[in-house]
C-alpha cells in the first residue's frame, strides 16, 4: 500500500492543486478505500469555475469529488466490509435519526453531509476514509475503474422511480447530458414504450439515438412537437425546457424535476398543471438507489461505458474539470488515481 496520498484540493475559483495529504486512518466503523475512478460532475465544475455551487460557497480548501469507486484496503474493527472488496461510495451521509431519515427519505435529511460538498473533503484523493455503511460492493461486471459512474446512475434510477415510469409509458427527457442519457436507459429498462429526448447539442442527441431514443429533437433548431406524453423527466436545468415539456403532457400525467433548478423561475404553466391535475415532483440525489443502479449496470441493461468520453489522471484534475466545456462532445469525464 502506498504511503503518499495525492489529493485534488480546491483553494478558490480556478485554483485547484494536487497536494500530498496525510494518509487517513479508518475509525471503528469506517473503511479505507484506495480509489480507482472518480467522476466529474456539473457541481464540481461550478465549484472550480466560481468557488461556489448554488448557495454553497467554498470557505476553506476542500478536496473535491463525490463520484468515486475503489477497493477497500483497511477496515475498522466493527466495519462489516472485507479488505479487498471493490466498492462504489454513496457520498451523502445522512444523520440517521431525524424524521426524514426514519421515514426512509434520507436523501432529504437536513443534517447530513456529503463528501466533496465543501467544507467536507471529497473523493478526488488516492485514499479516503468513509463509513462502511456508505459503500456498496461492486460485482465483477462493474470494475472499480469505471465504478464512479454508478453514482450518477443512482441519480437516474431515483429520477425514474420518482417519475413513476411504468410499462408502456411515453416519456420525454429534456437534456441529454450524462444524467439524461442514463435516465433514458433506466426508463427503457422500466418498460417505457417510447422515449423522446431533447437537447441543444447534436453530439449528445446522437448518443441518445444510439442508446434507443425513439426520437430526438434539437430544440435550438426546431420546436418540440409532441402531445399525450405520460412522463416528463427534466434533466437540463433549463426553465424553458421544463415549461415546454409540461405542455406536452396528457391529463393526470407527471413531471419530475431532476436537473439542478434555479431558486425561482418565471413561465411555469401552473394553470395548465392545475387544469389537468398534472403532478409536479422533484428528485434530489437518491434514496436506496445504489443496489438497483449496480444491478442495471451489471446486467448490461444500462451501458455505463456509453457515457464515459474521457479519462484524466488525478494530476490533471484542472483539465478534467473544464473538459466538458472545452469539448462539448464530452459526457462523463473520469479521473484515475
Ligand atoms: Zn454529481
Ligand atoms: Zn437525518
Amino acid at each position: 500500500m502506498t504511503t503518499t496520498n495525492r489529493a485534488a484540493v480546491l483553494y478558490g475559483a480556478q485554483d485547484i492543486r494536487v497536494d500530498d495529504r496525510p494518509l487517513p486512518e479508518p475509525g471503528e466503523t469506517d473503511v479505507l478505500v484506495s480509489m480507482r475512478s472518480g467522476g466529474i460532475c456539473g457541481s464540481d465544475m461550478h465549484y472550480f469555475a466560481e468557488g461556489r455551487n448554488g448557495t454553497n460557497v467554498l470557505r476553506q480548501p476542500t478536496v473535491l469529488g463525490h463520484e468515486g469507486a475503489g477497493v477497500v484496503v483497511a477496515a475498522g474493527a466493527r466495519a462489516s466490509v472485507a479488505v479487498g472488496t471493490p466498492v462504489v461510495i454513496e457520498p451523502a451521509v445522512p444523520c440517521g435519526v431525524c424524521a426524514s431519515c426514519l421515514a426512509g427519505r434520507y436523501n432529504v435529511c437536513p443534517d447530513g453531509y456529503c463528501f466533496g460538498s465543501p467544507p467536507t473533503d471529497g473523493l478526488f484523493s488516492q485514499s479516503v476514509v468513509v463509513p462502511a455503511a456508505s459503500v456498496h460492493e461492486l460485482p465483477a461486471a462493474v470494475p472499480p475503474e469505471i465504478g464512479a459512474v454508478i453514482e450518477p446512475l443512482a441519480v437516474a434510477v431515483w429520477a425514474v422511480e420518482r417519475a413513476e415510469v411504468a410499462a408502456g409509458h411515453r416519456v420525454l427527457i429534456t437534456g441529454a447530458g450524462p444524467i439524461g442519457l442514463l435516465v433514458l436507459q433506466v426508463a427503457l429498462a422500466a418498460g417505457a414504450a417510447e422515449v423522446i429526448v431533447t437537447d441543444v447539442n447534436d453530439a449528445r442527441l446522437a448518443v441518445a439515438t444510439a442508446l434507443g431514443a425513439s426520437q430526438v429533437v434539437n430544440t435550438a433548431r426546431e420546436p418540440l412537437d409532441a402531445t399525450g406524453i405520460d412522463r416528463l423527466i427534466e434533466c437540463s436545468g433549463s426553465p424553458a425546457a421544463l415549461a415546454g415539456g409540461i405542455l406536452t403532457l396528457r391529463p393526470a400525467a407527471r413531471a419530475t424535476v431532476v436537473g439542478q433548478a434555479r431558486p425561482t423561475i418565471d413561465g411555469l404553466p401552473l394553470g395548465f398543471l392545475q387544469r389537468y391535475e398534472i403532478d409536479l415532483v422533484t428528485a434530489f440525489r437518491y434514496a436506496n438507489a445504489f443496489p438497483t443502479a449496480i444491478r442495471l449496470a451489471a446486467s448490461g441493461e444500462v451501458d455505463v461505458r456509453s457515457v464515459i468520453t474521457a479519462t484524466f489522471p488525478l494530476e490533471r484534475v484542472a483539465d478534467a474539470l473544464v473538459a466538458p466545456v472545452a469539448d462539448p462532445t464530452n459526457l462523463k469525464v473520469l479521473i484515475t488515481y
